[in-house]
């Protein structure tokens, strides 16, 4: 099924652990651009004998990143020509834009690979890249749980600045000199 939310996992944990360094927008798009082919097959546009064809392969998830691309500098431009900034991408740069792309179509393929039979023949030379070795609701559990992980990291991350923000007042009121302190209490 193509657009499956599942796959945004994997992007919503490494968009936790290198908040500055992933762009989640590339990744998204990266995801949607990737699903293309099976849509145009279901809707019999194409062969629909297997869903899943080149674009769900190692050099398909290359070049569907590099088509990312474009694609993320086309929607910022639309978007800024249409005055609608709100749904303007955040500004990143390219290399940002490409390998967030590219961790998203190739977890997409592996992921794609575990859920569906007419990858098989695709990914058949890459060990542990079969629709056997795993059940598809494990498959989808597993998404869940890197969101859940993504969740935590940015929980925590969170809590971590926070407290880093406590302990500087701290510090900072704890240095000031009597005077000041004084100072501050005369205004109260
Ligand atoms: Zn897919």
């Amino acid at each position: 099924m193509p657009f499956t939310p599942y796959h945004f996992g994997a992007g919503a944990l490494a968009k936790s652990i290198a908040p500055r360094h992933f762009s989640f927008t590339a990744f998204a798009v990266s995801n949607v651009l990737i699903d293309v082919e099976p849509l145009v097959r279901m809707l019999g546009l194409l062969d629909d004998t297997i869903l899943h064809g080149p674009t769900h392969t190692f050099p398909g998830a290359v070049v569907i990143a590099a088509l990312t691309l474009p694609a993320v500098r086309l929607w910022d431009r639309t978007a800024a020509a249409l005055r609608l900034t709100g749904l303007r991408p955040p500004a990143v740069a390219t290399w940002m834009v490409l390998t967030s792309a590219l961790v998203g179509t190739v977890s997409h393929v592996i992921l794609d690979s575990w859920m569906h039979a007419d990858m098989a023949e695709h990914v058949a030379r890459y060990p542990g890249l079969t629709k056997a070795d795993i059940p598809p609701h494990q498959v989808e559990l597993l998404c869940v749980e890197l969101a859940q992980y993504a969740l935590l990291i940015y929980l925590a991350r969170l809590a971590w600045r926070g407290a880093a923000r406590v302990i500087t007042a701290i510090r900072d009121a704890r240095s000031r000199p009597p005077s000041a302190k004084a100072g501050v209490d005369r205004t109260n």
